[in-house]
């Protein structure tokens, strides 16, 4: 999608600094970390929100689930605990309208979310 910037850093049209590829998921560092791990997990497909996933996707949103546990082992965080975030909608406060899984760690969390 043109006027997207997450497929603008699948497409490396905009740089990231990416910490994990495959053929359907691409991860990178948020530029605006909210903690000392803050990583982006996102299908390479242009989903516009999670309401959006059709069936077929299922098994797609499984492989991002298992890909942010997967890089939350690399990154040491997997046994201290990690917090998987999934916005969807305005008043989640989603602002980036291309599906993303937020890998956030490596300090304590606080409950609820603001
Ligand atoms: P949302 O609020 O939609 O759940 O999260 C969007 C996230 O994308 C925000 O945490 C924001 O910092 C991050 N973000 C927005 N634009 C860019 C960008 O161009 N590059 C990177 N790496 N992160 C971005
Ligand atoms: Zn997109």
């Amino acid at each position: 999608m043109k006027d997207c910037i997450f497929c603008r850093i699948v497409n490396r049209e905009s740089p990231a600094d990416i910490v994990y590829e495959d053929d359907q998921i691409l991860a990178f560092r948020d530029t605006n970390e909210k903690a000392p791990i803050h990583v982006l997990v996102i299908p390479k497909k242009h989903i516009r929100s999670l309401v959006d996933i059709n069936i077929e996707d299922v098994p797609l949103i499984g492989h991002l689930m298992f890909v942010a546990s997967k890089i939350a082992n690399e990154k040491g965080i997997s046994s201290r605990g990690f917090r998987l975030v999934l916005n969807s909608g305005l008043e989640s406060g989603q602002s980036v309208w291309h599906v993303h899984l937020h890998l956030l760690g490596g300090r304590r969390m606080t409950w609820p979310p603001g």
